[in-house]
């Protein structure tokens, strides 16, 4: 066993101290003053995976100053293309760390609409957000922006480094990695995927349902004319909703077809299955050829059965699987990454309040088990029974009522999230909108991950809290109360106009004010 040679400052205990017992020095691996392990503790927190939800949380922790080790197993970012959506409140979470216009470069604005469980419907009135489209976007770009910011903060990231176990005490977490290296740090994070080497050595149950049924889906060229495609895939798609075959890039299509009865599970789908299957579904395989990539999914459906063991937390897929209908997964990931960032970097600057870290999972895994049971429904009404259909014609023709087609894409898009803070208005631990106030968007005043206190009556003050909460008087910001204080996740933790029940407020979300 032996240990890695990083660049790194000293480390910090979960009271926000600098360790003096640490050298100084950039890369000094000394011993920790205390504790089980013997291996140098010269990170905060080590995340497993460098997908969209390990770097996310990354970046979240680097806005404040926590350091932070990615290890990811794969040598390379993969070019696995996923079709992905980003929905409204991701890009909400983009506006709020000042990371939207990069991402806008790279993706195509659609319409926030019509894709739950894929019944055309228009985009229903009332979305009350300033980002209200879905942006489409190939997840290995995400996933490149998300990284570049997490690196740019002054995050590391090592890659070919797979985490192989830990070991959790009273201190710390002591990771080995696959060629038997080990590191230390103070909390590990899951952000490993589906199939979690972190969960699983956590031995957090994953109960659910395993998958039903496969899916293919890839990227190719087609041999005939367009039009000809449109017509006959209208055609097909009344009864066969999953299937798709729809223009993507510069000639190339997407297709998505059932893998019933197709070639071996456990081997990679070959063009020929893609062709097998147009034919069986089409009567013609559209001379498909020059397949950009290839892939294969089930409807799994999984929900962890905790979110944090101590020292050790699961974030995005690690802590919840489902079939991709409603394009949702990686969306819920990265939300959990930012709900969870500014929490674990509070308990390890050591202002934490003590239940803090544990509003995580309260707060998370209720959002992931209602994501799971809307992907479980629209999974259903993909059936080509006769049940299941009837169900979705009724469905379609609730739809038409503005009021039933919001509450689903406020579902879908994320925004419809009112986390659990007590009794109070409606507006009370719900996300608020991006708004006008003097000094430009209110967006604008998140950047830097700190609470914020909105306050109309320009009476309020945040006083031993301010660093960690900013404060900024309007009294014609585009709101309907006094004053609220939000968290660094831009949800509502307070509304009112009292200082001491502010400060009640303060105590409970950012812990104690500082002398
Ligand atoms: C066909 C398809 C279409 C989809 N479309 C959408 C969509 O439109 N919208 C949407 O929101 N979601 C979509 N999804 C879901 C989305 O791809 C996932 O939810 C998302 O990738 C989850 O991100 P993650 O970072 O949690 O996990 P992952 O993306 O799985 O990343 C985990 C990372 O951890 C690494 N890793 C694994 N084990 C280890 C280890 N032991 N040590 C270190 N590193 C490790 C992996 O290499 C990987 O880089 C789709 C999925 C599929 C299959």
């Amino acid at each position: 066993m032996h240990s890695l040679q990083v660049t790194a400052e000293p480390p910090s205990n979960d009271r926000g101290e600098r360790d003096s017992t640490v050298g100084d020095a950039p890369g000094a691996l000394q011993s920790p003053a205390s504790g089980a392990d013997h291996t140098p503790l010269i990170f905060d927190v080590i995340i497993a995976g460098c997908g969209p939800t390990g770097a996310m949380l990354a970046a979240e922790l680097r806005l404040h100053d926590v350091r932070v080790l990615v290890l990811e197993k794969e040598t390379e970012p993969v070019s696995f293309v996923r079709i992905v959506g980003l929905h409204i409140r991701s890009l909400e979470l983009m506006a709020m760390r000042g990371l939207l216009d990069r991402v806008l470069q790279h993706g195509r604005r659609r319409p926030a609409g019509g894709f739950f469980a894929a019944i055309p419907k228009p985009v229903p009135k009332g979305l009350d957000s300033a980002y209200s489209y879905l942006l489409g976007i190939p997840q290995p770009v995400i996933e490149h922006l998300l990284e570049e910011r997490a690196t740019a903060l002054g995050a590391q990231v090592r890659r070919g480094c797979a985490v192989a176990g830990f070991e959790q005490d009273d201190e710390g977490v002591t990771v080995e990695l696959a060629d038997g290296e080990q590191l230390r740090s103070r909390y590990l994070v899951g952000c490993d995927g589906g199939r979690s080497t972190v969960r699983k050595l956590l031995g957090v149950g994953f109960p659910g349902e395993p998958s039903r049924a496969e899916t293919l889906m890839g990227e190719m060229e087609v041999g005939v004319p367009q039009e000809e495609i449109a017509a006959k895939v209208t055609e097909i798609r009344e009864p066969h909703h999953r299937f798709w075959l729809r223009p993507f890039d510069q000639g190339v299509y997407s297709v998505l077809v059932p893998a019933a009865g197709v070639s071996d599970r456990a081997e990679p789908p070959t063009l020929e299955d893609f062709k097998q299957q147009l034919r069986t579904i089409a009567g013609t395989d559209f001379g498909v050829h020059s397949p950009r990539w290839l892939s294969r999914f089930g409807d799994a459906t999984r929900l962890a059965e905790r979110y944090r063991l101590g020292r050790v937390l699961l974030a995005g897929d690690a802590a919840h699987i489902h079939p991709p209908i409603g394009g949702q997964g990686l969306n819920l990931g990265v939300q959990d990454a930012f709900n969870l960032g500014w929490k674990l970097a509070a308990q390890i600057r050591g202002w934490a309040p003590e239940t803090l870290l544990d509003t995580y999972p309260a707060e998370r895994r209720p959002v992931a088990a209602d994501v799971l049971d809307n992907t479980r429904a629209q999974i259903e009404l993909l059936s080509t029974e006769p049940g299941p259909q009837a169900v979705r014609r009724l469905l379609t023709e609730l739809m038409d009522f503005n009021e039933v087609n919001r509450h689903l894409m406020e579902k879908i898009t994320a925004i419809g999230i009112r986390y659990d803070f007590g009794a109070g208005p409606d507006l009370l631990g719900r996300r608020l909108r991006d708004i006008d106030v003097k000094q430009g968007r209110l967006y604008g005043l998140l950047h830097r991950g700190r609470g914020l206190l909105l306050d109309r009556t320009e009476r309020l003050t945040v006083g031993g809290w301010s660093d960690r909460v900013d404060y900024l008087a309007d009294p014609a910001a585009e709101l309907d109360v006094p004053c609220v204080l939000l968290r660094p996740d831009g949800h509502v933790a307070w509304i009112g106009d009292d200082q001491r029940d502010l400060d009640d407020h303060l105590s409970r979300w950012f812990g104690k004010p500082a002398d």
